[in-house]
């Protein structure tokens, strides 16, 4: 299959009116943007997408709006690799446009799995880009394809496309309503249909979304490091369970659904987004420093220097080394020309991409008692690996120090993680899993540490827990419909690749 792909939809009709068939344009989650109204639509998309790109290196898509026509270019790999070339963003004319940046969890990596998606259907086009997971997204797949969806990819998301399509609804916003009160599980939504540009978050809000303002037009984005990027004004977060449209006129906030208690991903502050953003109102880094300092506090350790697992692990460091008064120092540099360890597809490639990202700085490490610090343990591969790598290098006393929770649940809300038999802390005790690491001693962040560090210092309310950490504890928001096999396991529809 080739790796690029160019489309032309001659949609301009008008999008409130009736829906009818789908298209073959469709794709998955993980990092959102949209921009509506600016002469440079499609260039400030390709931008924002550039900063978003930690969210998904495995593709990316734009799909433009020029008042007459779609555009659509999807490409597999990086971001700058191919939407930083002028003939590229020419193809993409109008004034509106979202993009998306995609990893896949496992399997197949296709190209109609690369979002936005497009829907040509009746009224006019709907492009549409998610990052998060629909949990229900394999039952609404068999129900729609058993009433005769022709489904044209392996993505949960498409279910939306069908879900708008069928609708019984006459209002595009209302058949969107329609489709997302029968999606479950996580979603930020960016859409653009010929007259708007919606933006939407589930009801919990596990995924982020922010609203900016460049020049007097508004964006959408996952994080605000895309609106840094482009010199736009962080407006406001996307309330969960909000709706935005965002129209010629100016905007519309609607609030459909009934409000409930929010559950935003905690994982967003732990790995997932950029340290320079702001989410739910915390910085990133601030976060992730003060989840160190409180390991510093909880798991102190007689050593002589503080040693990141870069780049993961450093504003953490930087925290656990000013509370502890341990020198921070860069005992591991990283190879910044190699993405990131986790999002490669097999172990063996995964194996060889920890060596290959990461060597040891022996001058700091050498005779030293080291503490080194990572923000969490999936299987364990890159543990295993820097610990020998610190001995190796001369390291006297290794300890190693989480600033996270051991992960024990696998996460089913748009965060790419392995089965549960594959995370390392759902399967060994913590004497068990420092043993096949190798270190001297090893501790985590405690829950409640966890959440003292983001300000909340009573620690995790079990009646009402604030953020979805079931990651570490097991309480997942909601019900995840699509399980299959025994026990908690990942979305089949994920297995396969979607
Ligand atoms: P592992 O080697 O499987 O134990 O993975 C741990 C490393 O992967 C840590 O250095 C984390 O920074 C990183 N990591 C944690 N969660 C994720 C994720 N969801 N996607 C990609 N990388 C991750």
């Amino acid at each position: 299959m080739s790796d690029t792909h160019h489309d032309v939809y001659d949609t301009g009709l008008d999008t409130d009116q009736t829906f009818g068939r789908e298209s073959d344009d469709l794709g998955e989650k993980c990092g959102v943007f949209g921009v509506y109204g600016h002469a440079d639509a499609a260039a400030i998309t390709a931008l924002g997408l550039h900063a978003l790109q930690h969210r998904g290196q495995e593709a990316a898509g734009i799909c433009s709006f020029d008042g007459q026509r779609f555009f659509s270019e999807r490409r597999m790999g990086l971001v700058g690799d191919h939407f930083s070339r002028g003939d590229v963003i020419e193809r993409l004319p109008g004034n509106a446009a979202i993009g998306h940046v995609r990893y896949s969890t496992a399997g197949g990596t296709i190209l109609r799995n690369v979002q936005p998606l497009f829907a040509e259907l009746h009224g006019g086009g709907f492009a549409l880009a998610h990052n998060g997971n629909l949990t229900n997204g394999m039952t609404l797949r068999r129900d729609l394809i058993r009433s005769g969806a022709l489904y044209q990819s392996t993505s949960d998301t498409e279910a939306m496309l069908h879900l708008v399509a069928r609708s019984s609804r006459n209002r595009f916003i209302d058949r969107f309503i329609d489709g997302l009160s029968r999606v479950e599980g996580a979603y930020s939504f960016v859409a653009l249909t010929n007259k708007k540009m919606v933006g939407a978050r589930d009801p919990y809000g596990f995924r982020p979304l922010v609203l900016g303002m460049l020049d007097g037009c508004y964006i959408l984005a996952s994080e605000t490091c895309a609106l840094d990027i482009i010199g736009a004004r962080f407006v406001r977060d996307i309330e969960a369970g909000e709706i935005v449209v965002i129209t010629d006129e100016g905007i519309e906030s609607i609030k459909p659904f009934p409000q409930q208690p929010t559950r935003p991903c905690i994982f967003e502050y732990i790995y997932f987004a950029r340290p320079d953003s702001m989410v739910h109102g915390h910085s990133v880094y601030e976060a992730r420093k003060a989840f160190g300092a409180e390991l510093a506090r909880q798991e102190p350790v007689d050593a002589d220097v503080v040693i990141p697992v870069p780049d993961s692990g450093v504003p953490a460091a930087i925290g656990y080394a000013q509370a502890s008064g341990i020198p921070y120092e860069l005992g591991i540099i990283r190879n910044h020309y190699v993405g990131r360890t986790f999002i490669q597809p097999t172990q063996a490639a995964r194996d060889t991409g920890v060596r290959m990202k990461h060597s040891a700085n022996r001058s700091v490490v050498t005779g030293k008692r080291i503490v080194l610090i990572d923000d969490s343990i999936v299987r364990g591969t890159t543990s295993m690996k820097i610990v020998k790598m610190m001995r190796e290098a001369g390291a006297r006393e290794v300890h190693f120090r989480i600033a996270s929770p051991p992960i024990k649940f696998p996460d089913y809300y748009g965060i790419d993680m392995p089965d549960q038999q594959k995370l390392f802390a759902a399967n060994h005790s913590i004497e068990e899993m420092r043993r096949f690491i190798g270190c001297d001693s090893l501790a985590f962040i405690s829950v409640d540490g966890m959440y003292r560090a983001l300000g909340h210092p009573e620690g995790r309310n079990p009646a009402r827990p604030l953020f979805a950490d079931h990651c570490f504890t097991g309480d997942y928001p909601t019900q995840i419909r699509d399980l299959v096999g025994e026990g908690p396991k990942q979305l089949s529809m994920l297995a396969e690749g979607g």
